[in-house]
C-alpha cells in the first residue's frame, strides 16, 4: 500500500515563528489541473496546515520503498498516507498519528470475470503491500497501485485489491470503466501520518488534535475532490467508455441524416415533377386553343415552344428546343431572328417574317410578356400565331386601295407616291421617263357608243399599257381618259421615241366594240436624279398638249434643259 512522505524542517523557524515541514507522496499525483501534488492525504495535510499554521514542503516519491528509505535516511520528517498498522510503523521507525480516513477493501477485476474464477489467477500487488490475506494464485508485484490497476485493465494481471477511494478515482476515468469492483470482508483500511522517529511529541500532538478537529464534511470534501474526476469532454473518451451505445448513437444519427436527405430529395423530386407537370399543363392548354406557346429562360438560355394540336391547329412550323444545338447555319439564323424578338423586352405584339422549319418564310405574330425577378428579366413568355393568310389579305387590301377600281392600274394618289419614290432612288447619270397618255376625242366615244363602251375602252387602254411595259414600270390612271406610265430606267431618247411610237400604233389597232377606232396622244419628259414630281409632270403635260395641238394620234417629248 502507499505511503506519503513529509519532510519536516523542524529546526528552522520561519519569520513568523512557525515550523517548516516537507511532504511528498508516491500515490499522490501531479494534478493536470493545477500542476501541483494532489491526493487525499496531501489535501488533508493542506487543511491541517491551514488550521495549525504549520507549513510543509512536499517531496514526491515513486514508491513506498523510496518513501521508507527516505524516512530512514532522515530525508523527510513526515510520511503521509501510511497504513494505520503498528507492526509496519515500528518496523519503519515511524510514530503514527491517529487515522484520518478508513476505507473498505475492494477486489478489482475486469468486467466479465467472476470471483470463482480467481483461483489460480494472477493477483497484482505493490511490492510494499501490507496485505496479508490468503492469496489463491500467483502474485505479480508492481511498484505502484496505479500500475496494479493498469495491469488488471490491460489483462497482464487478473485482479488486485484497492481501497474504495483509489478504486473510485480510477473507475471515473473512461479507459478503466470496464473494471468491476467487489466489496471484501477484510478490516477496512485506515490511513494515518507517520512522524519519523525520534518523533517530536509536540508535532504528534498538534497533528492528532488537528485530525480530531477535521469535520466529516471537510474530509468528505477532500474525498470528493480526489475521487470525482472531471474529464474534459472528448468523443474518443465517450466512445471508449460506451462503445456499443456510441456505435448505436452514430448509426441512429446517420440514419436520421440519411432520412432527412432522402426526405428533402423526395421533396425536390416531387417539386420538380410538379413544375414539369405544370408546364405540361400550360402547353396542353395552349395546344387546345391551337396556338403555339413559348417559354424562354434568361438564366438557362433555354427555349421551349409548345406543340399545337394537329387537327386544324397551327401548322407545324416551329419546334425550338434550344437545349439542342442548331443543326445548320440556317437553323441558327432562324433562332437568332426569333430570339431577338423574344429577348427584346418590348412587351406587346410583334410581327416577324422568318424562315421556318418547312424551309419557307412565314409571317408570325408574337405576343410577348417578360417576367422580371427584381430588375432582372427572368422569363419571356408568349404566344405565337402564324398569320400568313391574314397578312396576305391585308397586303391585298392595301394593294387594292392603291388601284383604280375600273382599270386596276394605280390610281392618282398611288401614281404620285410610286413615281416620287422612284425619283428619290435615282442615281446620278441615270435617266427615266414619264409618259402621259390621253385618249383623243373620248367624249365622242362616250357619246357615240355609250358610257359603258367608254369604260371598256378605258380598260383596253390600261391592258395595252400593262402589256407594253415591264413589271417594275409604273402604270396608272390619274383620272378621266388620261393614263400615266413611268419608266425608272431608259437607255436613251431613241428608246423613248420608239416606245411612244409603238404605243400610238398599238392603240390604233385596238378592236373597239361596234367597229369603232381609237387613237391616243402621248406627252413624254425625261427624268434625271434630283427631279421633283410636279416639274416632271408639268413637262410631260406640256408635251401632251403639243401632241394634241399638232393633230393628235402622235407623241411629243419635252425638250428639258440639261442641268449643269
Ligand atoms: P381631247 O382629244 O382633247 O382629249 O378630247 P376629249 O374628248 O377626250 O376631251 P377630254 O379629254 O377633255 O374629255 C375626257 C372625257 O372623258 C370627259 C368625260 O366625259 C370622259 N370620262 C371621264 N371619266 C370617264 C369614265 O370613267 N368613264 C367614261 N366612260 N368616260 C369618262
Ligand atoms: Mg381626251
Amino acid at each position: 500500500m502507499t505511503a506519503r512522505p513529509i519532510r519536516r524542517n523542524a529546526q528552522t523557524p520561519d519569520r513568523n515563528g512557525k515550523i517548516f515541514y516537507t511532504s511528498t507522496t508516491s500515490l499522490s499525483h501531479i494534478s493536470k489541473r493545477t500542476g501541483e501534488l494532489d491526493g487525499i492525504s496531501v489535501d488533508l495535510l493542506r487543511l491541517i496546515s491551514d488550521k495549525t499554521g504549520l507549513a510543509f514542503e512536499l517531496v514526491p516519491v515513486d514508491s513506498p520503498e523510496e518513501l521508507y528509505s527516505l524516512a530512514e535516511q532522515g530525508g523527510i520528517d513526515l510520511a503521509a498516507g501510511i497504513p494505520y498498522d503498528y507492526d509496519l510503523a515500528r518496523e519503519r521507525h515511524l510514530s503514527m498519528t491517529r487515522p484520518y480516513i478508513s476505507s473498505q477493501y475492494l477486489l478489482m477485476m475486469k468486467e466479465g470475470s467472476s470471483e470463482e474464477t480467481i483461483k489460480g489467477k494472477r493477483l497484482a500487488l505493490t511490492t510494499a503491500s501490507p496485505y496479508r490475506g490468503e492469496t489463491v494464485g500467483q502474485v505479480v508485484r508492481y511498484t505502484k497501485v496505479a500500475d496494479c490497476i493498469r495491469a488488471v485493465e490491460s489483462g497482464e494481471a487478473d485482479y488486485t485489491y484497492v481501497d474504495a477511494y483509489m478504486a473510485q478515482y480510477f473507475i471515473n476515468q473512461p479507459q478503466f470503466r470496464d473494471l468491476k469492483l467487489i466489496p471484501q470482508t477484510y478490516e477496512p483500511r485506515r490511513l494515518c501520518y507517520g512522524v519519523v522517529k525520534p518523533a517530536p511529541q509536540e508535532l504528534l500532538s498538534i497533528l492528532n488534535k488537528a485530525i480530531m478537529t477535521l469535520s466529516s464534511a471537510e474530509i468528505q470534501g477532500v474525498i470528493n475532490q480526489n475521487t470525482i474526476q472531471k474529464q474534459p469532454f472528448s468523443f474518443r473518451a465517450v466512445l471508449m467508455a460506451n462503445p456499443v451505445e456510441s456505435v448505436a448513437a452514430i448509426v441512429v444519427v446517420s440514419l436520421a441524416v440519411i432520412a432527412v436527405l432522402l426526405l428533402s430529395l423526395r421533396r425536390r423530386v416531387r417539386a420538380s415533377r410538379e413544375a414539369a407537370l405544370e408546364l405540361k399543363k400550360h402547353f396542353r392548354v395552349y395546344a387546345l386553343v391551337n396556338e403555339y406557346f413559348f417559354e424562354y429562360s434568361y438564366r438557362n438560355n433555354t427555349m421551349f415552344v409548345s406543340d399545337p394540336s394537329k387537327d386544324g391547329g397551327e401548322p407545324d412550323l416551329l419546334r425550338y428546343d434550344y437545349s439542342v444545338r442548331p443543326e445548320s447555319a440556317r437553323e441558327a439564323q432562324r433562332r437568332k431572328a426569333f430570339l431577338e424578338v423574344v429577348r427584346s423586352r418590348e412587351d406587346g405584339v410583334h410581327e416577324l417574317y422568318i424562315e421556318c422549319i418547312d424551309g419557307m418564310s412565314h409571317w408570325l405574330r408574337i405576343a410577348l410578356e417578360t417576367v422580371y425577378d427584381g430588375d432582372e428579366p427572368a422569363y419571356a413568355l408568349g404566344r405565337i400565331n402564324v398569320i400568313d393568310e391574314e397578312r396576305q389579305e391585308k397586303d391585298q387590301l392595301m394593294e387594292r386601295a392603291q388601284l383604280d377600281s375600273l382599270t386596276h392600274v394605280f390610281n392618282s394618289e398611288a401614281c404620285q407616291t410610286h413615281v416620287r419614290a422612284s425619283l428619290s432612288r435615282m442615281r446620278e447619270g441615270e435617266r427615266g421617263a414619264l409618259l402621259l397618255i390621253d385618249i383623243d376625242y373620248f367624249k365622242q366615244i362616250n357619246d357615240t357608243y355609250g358610257h359603258m363602251q367608254g369604260d371598256e375602252a378605258l380598260g383596253q387602254i390600261a391592258a395595252l399599257l400593262r402589256s407594253s411595259f415591264r413589271a417594275d414600270d409604273i402604270v396608272g390612271r390619274p383620272g378621266g381618259d388620261e393614263f400615266l406610265v413611268y419608266l425608272p430606267r431608259i437607255k436613251n431618247r431613241e428608246f423613248l421615241y420608239n416606245k411612244c411610237a409603238a404605243l400610238c400604233s398599238r392603240a390604233r389597232s385596238l378592236p373597239l366594240a361596234e367597229g369603232g377606232r381609237i387613237t391616243i396622244s402621248v406627252g413624254a419628259a425625261l427624268s434625271r436624279a434630283g427631279d421633283n414630281y410636279a416639274a416632271l409632270y408639268q413637262a410631260a403635260d406640256e408635251a401632251l398638249y403639243d401632241a394634241k395641238k399638232a393633230g393628235r394620234d402622235q407623241f411629243a417629248v419635252a425638250e428639258r434643259e440639261e442641268r449643269a
